[in-house]
């Protein structure tokens, strides 16, 4: 269930990163992110690190995102960390429990049943036989004429003998040696989506960051979000706007409107205008999700916005793409 209301949601949508890591998920690119083990870091997201850079603020994005109810999380594993160093390079030791020695011995136990002799497997070892010490049976056929009754250890350095071993921590990176008391016990999860709050958000806030990788690979300047001061002194909010030096049509703003029904209503053209009417700016797009309303392309027509229309993210870099160029924009490949 999510824990946040949706205005703080609305904030995170606001970070490119976390954009990015959304367009993924709406593209189906990604699916799940699981964890993937490295013996130095400890579990890391690779997907997620791919686009983000480094694991620290992997970690922090997506536990964000689980925080505001975006993303869904199971635990995957339960790591440990060194208490001293932090490392996840760390192994476990099975330690007698009269020294904490680790040099132990471990053997099976085994019973031969038709006489009821027990003892530790070595005893019964012949070659690559198992002989019975007390009756001299071959022991073939294991749960029939024997059976392992349990574990047996020994330590190699006070000799004595027990069963169940005291499980112990050695650092490979700074070679301290911890119990479970001291270790750093962490969950570790793998994420999906949270449908329903994808739903309530509609695709607007997540096409920013495609369109935006889109316009920078072409070569221009793009702000998201970004606010243009008009002639009135007012600032207004656009979506997107991009610039490049050397363009004829310096600056474009594109604004998206996305509508959970068939058709955009006409209202966002409107309030698109009358920022463009204030800012003058040099094109206008508005990209609308799925499709515009037949007075909104009307109106769209009457204040030379141009309207690009497209039913998912590709679809929408694709039109705006071949808007621009039908716009005379160049956009270099
Ligand atoms: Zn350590
Ligand atoms: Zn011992
Ligand atoms: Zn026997």
């Amino acid at each position: 269930m999510a824990k946040a209301s949706k205005p703080e949601r609305a904030e995170v949508y606001r970070d490119h990163r976390i954009q990015l890591v959304l367009s993924k998920f709406l593209s189906g690119e990604i699916n799940k992110i699981d964890p993937v083990y490295d013996s130095k870091y400890g579990y890391r997201y690779p997907s997620v690190e791919a686009l983000i850079g480094d694991p620290i603020a992997t970690e922090e994005i997506l536990t964000r995102l689980y925080d505001v109810g975006i993303l869904k999380r199971q635990v995957f594993d339960k790591t440990i960390y060194c208490p001293q160093c932090n490392s996840a390079n760390v192994s476990i030791r099975y330690s007698c429990p009269y020294c904490k020695s680790f040099y132990i011995k471990k053997s099976s136990l085994i019973e031969h049943i038709p006489c009821g002799y027990m003892d530790k497997e070595d005893q019964f070892k012949n070659g690559d036989k198992l002989i019975c010490p007390r009756c001299h049976m071959e022991l073939s056929k294991q749960d029939v004429n024997y059976r392992k009754a349990g574990i047996w250890c020994s330590c190699n350095e006070c000799g004595k003998s027990f069963d169940i071993p005291v499980p112990s921590h050695f650092c490979r990176v700074c070679g301290t040696n911890f119990t479970f008391d001291d270790a750093i016990y962490r969950d570790v999860y793998s994420y999906t989506l949270n449908e329903e709050i994808m739903k309530e958000v509609g695709a607007g806030f997540i096409l920013v960051a495609p369109i935006r990788e889109f316009l920078q690979s072409r070569g221009f300047t793009v702000e998201s979000p970004s606010f243009l001061k008009g002639k009135s002194g007012t600032s207004h909010m656009f979506d997107i706007t991009a610039s490049r030096e050397g363009m004829t049509q310096s600056v474009l703003v594109i604004d998206i409107a996305t509508s959970k029904d068939e058709l955009v209503s006409e209202q966002s053209i409107i309030a698109m205008f009358a920022k463009v009417y204030d800012v003058a700016p040099d094109k206008a797009f508005l990209i609308a999700i799925p499709k515009m309303s037949g007075n909104g392309g009307k109106l769209a027509e009457l204040y030379n916005i141009k309207l690009v229309e497209a039913k998912n993210q590709n679809e929408a870099i694709k039109a705006l793409e071949a808007c621009m160029i039908a716009e005379a924009i160049q956009v270099p490949k």
